[in-house]
């Protein structure tokens, strides 16, 4: 990834996850997931990288290759939170990153 986000913070029971556009295949994130379920969200201090700025995102998340609009951007408990536009997006387990 191009970009460490610098507002990661580190928490406990979490797995990294590798998050593509569903479009061309691209990783753009790695999340730091805290549970099983479905990817709904990419909370800001808990991505660990992208490779998007997230410093210098001003809008909604966007694939780094081909431009697809994957998430938008929003709030979810006080934090800058990406919402993930449904369908466009891949993840994948990573055993550590
Ligand atoms: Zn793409």
């Amino acid at each position: 990834m191009k970009y460490k986000n610098p507002y990661y913070r580190k928490r406990r029971n979490t797995f990294p996850l590798e998050v593509s556009c569903g479009n061309c295949k691209t990783p753009v994130v790695i999340y730091a997931k805290g549970s099983k379920g479905n990817l709904i969200k990419l909370q800001l201090p808990r991505i660990i990288a992208s490779e998007v700025n997230l410093e210098e995102n001003e809008g909604n998340l966007f694939c780094s290759n081909c431009r697809e609009e994957l998430a938008r951007k929003g709030t979810y408990d006080n934090n800058v939170t990406y919402w993930i536009i449904r369908g466009k997006v891949n993840s994948k387990r990573l055993n550590n990153y």
